[in-house]
């Protein structure tokens, strides 16, 4: 049996034989994060997850751990506080995924939000964060904007500012949360789906019936709390277990598009109030790429095959046009685009407009124990799993004692996530970059795994073979593929290709020719016959065209 075999086999059977104080369905930020909290805290802790890890909203947002300037409007201040909060925390924990993003927001002639309003917002935002952002805001003469940013259209611009915000990688730091929750001693698992409810005579929810979509075999797992963690699919998932008190949920879609940044030209982050219709969007650097976006919309299809609409595609690259004269993007230069659904709370009655709608979350519980929790952003999400966690300490009450912990609790507020025990993100780039002999695959290395490159390049050291690049316009190394299988419980290529690397995104072909490429490698490490090898390409070229397509309206 293959070393990921084995460990998969082994958290299957802890799975179905522990009886586990608190089991989390859905492995998005918000289930990876609670995870992490619970398994901190002490207790015996489970995670399923039916797809990957961060395979739903989680891998499709745009990629910023932030206050959130959006929000100022809506007058969401407690939101913004609490994300500041947490941004300057993960800056800290998690060096390598969370880093300093530059933003620069130009002002030009009749914009909806005028220069003085730019200034006061951020200058509210300086003081959300206790005045310990990155840097405070800074005021822009023309001459500075245009310094800053030199691809934007010179002309009606009337100045600016700059601000500062973090990015991080969606899809890692969610799975960086799963595997710390690991690592914390919960037992987790993706690819296993919870397909029921699993009762007490009194009616008491005391587990779920899951299906191992890998294996196809079914069994139950004993828990005494349950938390419905599964964002967009939270209504879907409180009826597979029982009843439903009406919606939680206001499905709002978002939509991005990558293009090549040489067309567009940005340097750093730019924020932009929309000359079509006054929204706020973003034009955010992406290594060689530029990610544009987001649109926010009511999702007309769910959460299993949301995707981008052309209508969407043309408003993104129409405002983009506008701002930076020389781009003159087309059709042509979309790389990819890809869409989510913001699982937001409906936390007032009526509230129906996506933009409007607060961002912050909202905790129930039914009658027989399910504790659910919606809304809230990736930013927040380890505020969220403070907050469930009190919700299930109550819960452990109502069903009999409390739960006798096996571990000191320990704070997650002073544990790095993994990898990210270093403080100089430049030194770590430069060790891996010189070790690598590749300066830009050191930066990779440094950005995804942190101090963890050296486990990855060890496979290169072993494996010669190993050591070179994916694709030669990628930073990413072969030696990332087995380490992705046996460390990170990659499971199937789109693991592999959209989650543990970004290759679907930033490819045309959306990584089909590199699935083929490099399915008998995983097949290897997998234990793959020839006919599942050819099976996972074809598997892999569907999940690729839901995730990709484009509707026509
Ligand atoms: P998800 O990530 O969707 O996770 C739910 C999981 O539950 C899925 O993985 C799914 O497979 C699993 N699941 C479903 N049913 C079952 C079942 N029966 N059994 C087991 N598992 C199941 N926030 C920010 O802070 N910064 C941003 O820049 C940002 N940008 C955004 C841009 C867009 C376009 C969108 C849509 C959102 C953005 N957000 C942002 C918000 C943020 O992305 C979401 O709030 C967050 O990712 C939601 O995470 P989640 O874990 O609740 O849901």
């Amino acid at each position: 049996m293959s070393p990921a075999v084995r460990t998969r086999t082994e958290a299957l059977t802890a799975l179905s034989s522990t009886p586990f104080d608190l089991l989390v369905i859905g492995g998005g930020i918000t289930g990876a994060g609670i995870a992490r909290e619970a398994a901190l805290a002490g207790y015996r802790t489970a995670l399923v997850e039916r797809d990957d890890f961060a395979a739903g909203t989680s891998s499709r947002s745009s990629r910023l751990v932030h206050g959130g300037v959006r929000y100022l409007e809506h007058g969401h201040l407690g939101l913004v506080f609490e994300s500041s909060r947490e941004r300057r925390l993960l800056l800290e924990l998690a060096p390598h995924l969370v880093r300093p993003l530059a933003f620069t927001w130009p002002v030009y002639a009749g914009a909806r939000v005028p220069r003085w309003k730019v200034r006061a917002g951020l200058a509210l935002y300086d003081a959300l964060s206790l005045f310990r952002n990155v840097h405070r805001h800074e005021g822009l003469s023309v001459a500075d904007v245009l310094a800053c940013e030199p691809a934007l259209t010179p002309s009606a611009l009337k100045g600016g500012a700059r601000y500062w915000d973090a990015a991080t990688d969606d899809s890692r730091l969610t799975l960086a949360n799963a595997l710390a929750a690991r690592e914390a001693g919960a037992v987790i698992a993706n690819h296993l789906a919870v397909t029921g409810a699993v009762r007490l005579a009194n009616g008491r929810l005391a587990g779920v019936a899951v299906h191992d979509r890998i294996d196809d075999a079914q069994f139950d797992v004993q828990a005494r709390v349950v938390v419905n963690a599964t964002g967009p699919w939270s209504d879907a998932t409180a009826a597979l277990t029982g009843e439903t008190h009406g919606t939680q949920l206001l499905g709002s879609a978002g939509t991005h598009i990558a293009v090549s940044r040489s067309r567009v030209g940005n340097r750093d982050a730019v924020t932009i109030v929309s000359p079509l219709d006054g929204r706020v969007m973003f034009v955010l650097p992406a290594g060689p790429h530029t990610i544009i976006g987001t649109t926010e919309r009511p999702a007309r299809r769910g959460p299993d095959d949301i995707r981008a609409t052309e209508a969407e595609v043309t408003y993104l690259l129409q405002n983009v046009n506008r701002l930076f004269g020389d781009a003159s993007l087309t059709r042509d230069d979309v790389i990819s685009a890809w869409c989510g659904i913001r699982p937001l709370a409906v936390a007032r009655r009526g509230e129906v407009n996506a933009n409007a709608a607060s961002r912050e979350h909202a905790v129930t519980h039914r009658p027989d124990g399910l504790v659910s929790v919606t809304g809230g952003k990736l930013t927040t999400y380890r505020a969220m799993a403070a907050d469930v966690l009190a919700q299930a300490t109550r819960e452990f009450s109502a069903s009999g004692a409390a739960p006798v912990l096996e571990r000191t609790a320990r704070d997650s507020r002073q544990i790095p996530l993994p990898g990210g025990d270093f403080s100089s993100r430049e030194a770590v780039a430069a060790q891996a970059g010189a070790v690598a002999h590749d300066h830009a695959v050191g930066e990779h290395l440094m950005r995804a795994y942190g101090t963890g490159w050296r486990r990855v390049w060890q496979y290169a050291l072993d494996e010669p073979a190993l050591a070179p690049r994916m694709a030669p316009e990628l930073p990413y190394v072969l030696a990332e593929v087995r380490h992705a299988v046996e460390h990170e419980m990659a499971c199937t290529l789109s693991d592999l290709l959209v989650r543990r690397t970004h290759i679907a995104f930033e490819t045309r072909d959306h990584g089909r020719a590199m699935a083929r490429h490099i399915a008998p490698l995983v097949a290897t490490y997998r234990g793959w016959s020839a006919e599942e090898t050819e099976r996972a390409v074809t598997h892999y070229d569907a999940d690729v065209s839901r995730l990709f397509a484009v509707d026509a309206v």
